[in-house]
């Protein structure tokens, strides 16, 4: 027997045995950014070859999760050890899991904790790769792992020294004080929510003590309140200071990372100054109506509604404030933030799940808030007092909320909206309440102070048809899942809002920012009619899905899918794709630690082309990243003109390793349908011949059947010399967004050059034309997965221009499969003659106007 013993207590380290048979993993390759990323804790993970999960070591049940698929098991020197069965599995909601254990058991090693069915899960999660992760780090002084094949109860897996009674928050470092170079912050809206918590997160892999420093004021980098309190903007200047044995590493990697913005996307422009509405004092000016069946707000999220009012209360939970036994109150308020993390992240999970990863960063934000150690020092002191753990961890965040609600910059401001989320969820699970799916009548439009993240998760969008807050801005992570949900919302309303009796009807219009009372029945009747067109159109559209795109002169065109995860493709077969016209393969490159594996590569390509079947084809795009979109543990060096810099494949050409990688994993997978590769940036002929030559010689090594091979024509280069790039290649694919910004020399994300970067303007027309000369000289088709094949406006120009195939966005499939079969070719084919004649974008757009629902 390896593991501690109650007669030993001043033990230094723990030794934790294989919890179940099977291959050990390190923790950094499961294929899921929250473990890899070690956001949970350090760890080992293992590929289980028996099906009961076993005790490590002695010690107390602190944890089981409602779904059974995890528990957390503090050994006798206080480490915390969590054990979660396969990926995903909290979606099987404890089907497959049998619990041997409650909260508050003792078990010696070797107990049985959780039986499960292997069977079940490998068929109905994402994997079974079986976790067990420190989830208190800061006990840990070194954690060793092994590796290779394991014997459940004999082999020693994890070996974890302990810290003893030091931690990093609170020991007095020692050592040289680093300072890093001034850092200048790339991210448009600053060190807000996100960023802070991928930061904090990236220092708790250091010993040493880090501030962060802004001019006089600074802020410890573990906490994302501290980071948030500075309100620190894009192009400020800030500075590191470290102070610890790893103090020199820190500082070299957290300014690395500040530099390229944090996971964020930096190339998009500063967002546009807030009005003043939104962007002053706590008390933000708001807009007041003269009409009084007229009340104002800011436009959230797009869209009409019309539906009866109902007014959101939030609960009162009654606390009781002290409380006998201090030790007691801090178990069970880490019992209760444990919880509340994994409930967060089964909220992160879902709403991943539903193809919206950027989404889902708001509530990996969230539990970063949830293990602030700012938040964890004011709710201790108040243990200390004599306070129970509810009283205590109220005190804490409603202050902190508070502080943040009174920053001038209402970016920041908003946040505090979050800390109260994940506050009242840690507040309900101490004093027992359960948070109850709220239920309202149909057609609802829900009237609130303001609503959290977790409401949105939790909306059931049959019956809420759109919401109005007195809270909240546009940039408030509540209207950005309303947008991305499509739910007409409007945020800092006028406060009369909150007077209006339940039960009245309205119509809100959310990108206007209206709600329009007492509407008359003709009003609302008409709002009703529009509302139901556009529902019936969109329903008719959906229920043609599957069938082909013909003109009615008989041109078959391919609307395929522009896609980024294997949930994409799910969806766009689904709602009708003919296949993928464009996998970005960045998605699943960005917004980590480390590059994804060979293994987690293929993996994904295979189960795209399963989803696909063997009729629709994938086209992968090869990595297209670089300068405008950096890649964390990629350093580049700064680039004056990024678009202009190492962008797709000359990146790749720097960092061979990485694509031929991705051509491996692209050549394994290619079996199991018909995979397409394509790259990205080509603009010069030598590129694609390399390009090719590479992914030559890793065919030739796995000896797998050729592919077919594409290039993106986005450069105005290739596509003015198509006819030689077409001997080399199967297929084009333009990428109008690019080639527009190149073409027009705009950058594409500009705010005030966004009018005129139009993919319409006839000099773009003409590149496409061309490209379709030169590819048709030899035989070889073309398509286009840039925006334009999703704009009704382009469409028949495109076709007319003898396009073959659009890729489009999802959501679009249906609308532009019908809009082809009402086009007659041999039109467009005229249309697009004129429109090459023509000398603007506005002249093109006004030959093919839209037509109104
Ligand atoms: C394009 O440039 O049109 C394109 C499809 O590529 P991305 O938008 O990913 O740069
Ligand atoms: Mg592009």
């Amino acid at each position: 027997m390896h593991t501690a013993t109650a007669s030993a207590p001043p033990q230094t380290s723990v030794s934790l045995l294989a919890p179940l048979s099977g291959s050990l993993f390190a923790i950094e390759h499961v294929p899921d950014p929250v473990f890899a990323q070690k956001m949970v804790g350090d760890g080992i993970a293992i590929d289980p070859t028996s099906q009961s999960l076993l005790a490590p070591c002695d010690g107390e049940i602190i944890q089981l999760h409602p779904s059974h698929h995890a528990v957390t098991l503090r050994t006798l020197q206080g480490l915390e050890v969590l054990m979660h069965i396969g990926l995903d599995t909290v979606a099987l909601r404890g089907k497959g899991f049998t619990p041997h254990v409650k909260v508050g058991d003792r078990v010696k090693t070797g107990e049985a904790l959780i039986d499960f069915d292997a069977d079940y899960i490998a068929l109905h999660a994402k994997s079974l790769l079986t976790e067990m992760v420190i989830t208190n780090g800061d006990r840990v002084q070194t954690l060793i792992g092994r590796s290779g094949s394991v014997t459940v109860g004999e082999d020693i897996i994890l070996e974890v020294t302990l810290a003893g009674a030091v931690d990093a928050e609170t020991a007095t470092p020692v050592g040289e004080q680093t300072t890093s170079a001034p850092i200048v912050i790339p991210n448009p809206i600053g060190l807000h929510a996100r960023p802070a918590a991928v930061l904090a997160n990236l220092a708790k892999h250091y010993q040493a003590k880090i501030q962060l420093h802004r001019g006089n004021d600074s802020a410890n980098v573990r906490s994302v309140i501290a980071l948030m309190n500075l309100q620190v903007v894009q192009k400020e200047t800030v500075t590191l200071t470290a102070i610890g044995a790893d103090a020199k590493a820190a500082v070299l990697a957290l300014t690395d990372a500040i530099a390229r913005g944090l996971g964020e996307d930096v190339s998009v422009p500063a967002v546009a100054p807030l009005k003043p509405a939104q962007s002053q004092q706590s008390q933000p000016l708001r807009p007041r109506s003269t009409d009084a069946n007229l009340l104002l707000g800011v436009s959230a999220s797009p869209g009409l509604a019309v539906g009866q009012t109902y007014r959101v209360r939030e609960d009162v939970l009654s606390i009781v404030e002290t409380a006998q036994n201090p030790v007691a109150e801090k178990q069970q308020l880490d019992a209760a933030i444990a919880q509340a993390m994994l409930e967060v992240e089964a909220v992160r999970a879902k709403v991943e799940e539903q193809g919206k990863p950027d989404k889902a960063a708001i509530f990996a934000a969230h539990r970063e808030l949830l293990a602030d150690p700012e938040l964890l020092d004011v709710a201790h002191s108040y243990l200390d007092q004599g306070k129970s753990a509810a009283f205590a961890w109220k005190q804490a965040f409603t202050a902190q909320a508070e502080q943040l609600a009174r920053l001038p910059n209402a970016l920041f401001a908003q946040r505090a909206n979050d800390l109260r989320d994940v506050g009242q969820r840690v507040l309900r699970l101490l004093v027992g309440a359960t948070a109850t799916a709220a239920s309202y009548p149909p057609n609802t439009i829900l009237l609130a102070e303001d609503l959290t993240p977790s409401d949105m998760a939790t909306l059931d969008r049959e019956v809420v048809k759109g919401f109005c807050t007195l809270a909240g801005g546009a940039t408030s992570h509540v209207a950005i899942l309303a947008r991305s949900m499509g739910v007409p919302a409007i945020v800092g309303a006028e406060p009369r809002l909150l007077e209006l009796p339940d039960g009245s009807s309205v119509i809100l219009d959310g990108s206007q920012g209206t709600l329009r009372l007492h509407a008359t029945p003709d009003e609302l009747e008409r709002v009703q009619q529009r509302i139901a067109q556009q529902q019936a159109r969109q329903t008719t559209d959906r229920q043609y899905a599957t069938y082909p795109a013909v003109t009615i002169d008989g041109y078959r065109v391919e609307v395929v899918a522009n896609i980024g995860s294997l949930n994409d493709a799910k969806e766009s077969v689904a709602l009708g794709g003919e296949g993928v016209g464009l996998l970005r393969t960045e998605v699943m490159f960005m917004a980590r630690a480390l590059a994804p594996s060979e293994e987690e590569q293929t993996t994904l390509y295979r189960s795209i082309l399963q989803v696909l079947g063997r009729d629709r084809s994938l086209i992968v795009r090869t990595l297209d990243v670089g300068g405008d979109k950096p890649l964390s543990y990629l350093p580049m060096p700064h680039e004056e003109n990024p678009f202009l810099g190492e962008r797709g494949i000359r990146m790749a050409f720097d960092q061979p390793d990485m694509l031929r990688t991705q051509l491996r994993a692209l050549l394994r997978a290619s079996g199991a349908g018909t995979l397409r590769v394509m790259f990205p940036m080509i603009g010069r002929l030598e590129e694609i011949q390399m390009a090719k030559a590479i992914l030559e010689e890793e065919r030739q090594r796995l000896g797998i059947a050729p592919i077919a091979v594409g290039i993106m024509i986005e450069v105005p280069s290739a596509a003015v010399m198509a006819e030689q790039f077409a001997k080399e290649v199967d297929f084009f694919s333009i990428g109008t967004n690019d080639l527009t910004q190149y073409t027009l020399a705009m950058d594409r994300g500009h705010p005030k050059l966004a009018p005129y970067v139009d993919s319409l303007h006839p000099a773009v027309l003409q590149l496409i034309a061309q490209t379709v000369k030169g590819a048709s000289q030899h035989g070889k088709w073309v398509g286009v997965c840039g925006g334009s094949a999703s704009d009704p406006q382009a469409v028949p120009l495109l076709l007319g221009l003898g396009v073959k195939e659009l890729s489009v966005s999802i959501a679009t499939i249906p609308s532009i499969k019908a809009q082809i079969r009402t086009l007659n070719f041999a039109h467009c084919q005229t249309l697009a003659k004129q429109a090459l004649t023509l000398s603007t974008a506005a002249a093109v757009r006004a030959l093919c106007p839209l037509v109104d629902e």
